[in-house]
């Protein structure tokens, strides 16, 4: 379970993100975090999960280098339209890095646009777990301020795992598919703020006195960008590319938390 909520918050501020892109940010950090959380035991479970979508918004990207830790951008966050905040990503792949006891893993799935949908599937394919995964961002439109304001990020990964005790796992999956078609959305739990985690779990296994929670540890949007390395990255632009906005004007903008570096 994760809720990242102030991680959101900040992200949207930095990156200015219109309501339809702050829906696929928060669901592709909080879907990295959750896929951290199956791993957790690990020493480094450092990933990222990257959407080369042909859709209006162009590349999501996310990543992690320690636990809880994470950055992520949507390459065009301004997109949107006057009918939905809910603008798919559009077709595409998406492809999953995960470093393992020193061992790099890279798949690809193909995307359909949707972070859970997507997630799901490289789960299925790429690592044979059996999961259901539900991530919920709310917000609204302070017309005042004319910014979006996040409200709840909020998130859940549940995997059936393999198990020998006479009990076929397709009933099991079934069991958990009609519980959470009963629960329906995150958003409709009725989860307490103060108590977001013990609520989900006692959403879940339908009563209070069997969940409890087996441990914790803190999640913080983290950028890791440097003035060295805004340097590199304008080095390089003024040898490959030196007709490029960011050559011309010898700027570097963080596409991630949105910090500008000057080089005159
Ligand atoms: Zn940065």
């Amino acid at each position: 379970m994760v809720d990242a909520t102030e991680s959101l918050k900040t992200i949207v501020e930095q990156q200015q993100a219109l309501p339809p892109a702050a829906i696929h940010l928060g669901q592709a950090l909080m879907g990295l975090w959750l896929l951290q959380g199956q791993r957790a035991k690990l020493k480094h479970p450092t990933l990222s999960l990257s959407w080369n979508n042909r859709g209006p918004f162009g590349q999501l990207y996310a990543d992690s280098q320690s636990l809880g830790q994470a950055r992520v951008m949507i390459h065009n966050p301004k997109h949107y339209n006057d009918e939905t905040i809910e603008i798919p990503l559009g077709g595409g792949e998406l492809q999953v890095i995960i470093w393992t006891g020193g061992k790099r893993r890279q798949s690809l799935v193909s995307s359909q646009g949707d972070v859970v949908t997507d997630l799901l599937e490289y789960l299925d394919t790429s690592e044979q777990r059996r999961c259901a995964l539900g991530l919920y961002v709310k917000q609204v439109w302070n017309e005042k301020t004319e910014k979006v304001e996040i409200q709840k990020a909020m998130g859940y990964l549940l995997e059936i795992l393999p198990f020998d005790g006479g009990v076929d796992s397709d009933l099991i999956a079934d069991f958990w598919e009609s519980t959470l078609a009963d629960l329906g959305p995150l958003g409709e739990w009725g989860l307490r703020d103060e108590h977001v985690f013990e609520d989900m779990l006692a959403s879940l296994m339908g009563t209070s006195d069997l969940a409890y929670l087996i441990g914790e540890y803190p999640v913080k949007f983290e950028c890791a960008c440097s003035k060295d390395r805004a340097e590199k990255a304008l080095t390089l632009s003024l040898n490959e590319n030196p007709d490029s906005e960011m050559a011309k004007s010898r700027e570097v903008k963080c596409e991630f938390c949105g910090k500008t570096y000057e080089f005159k």
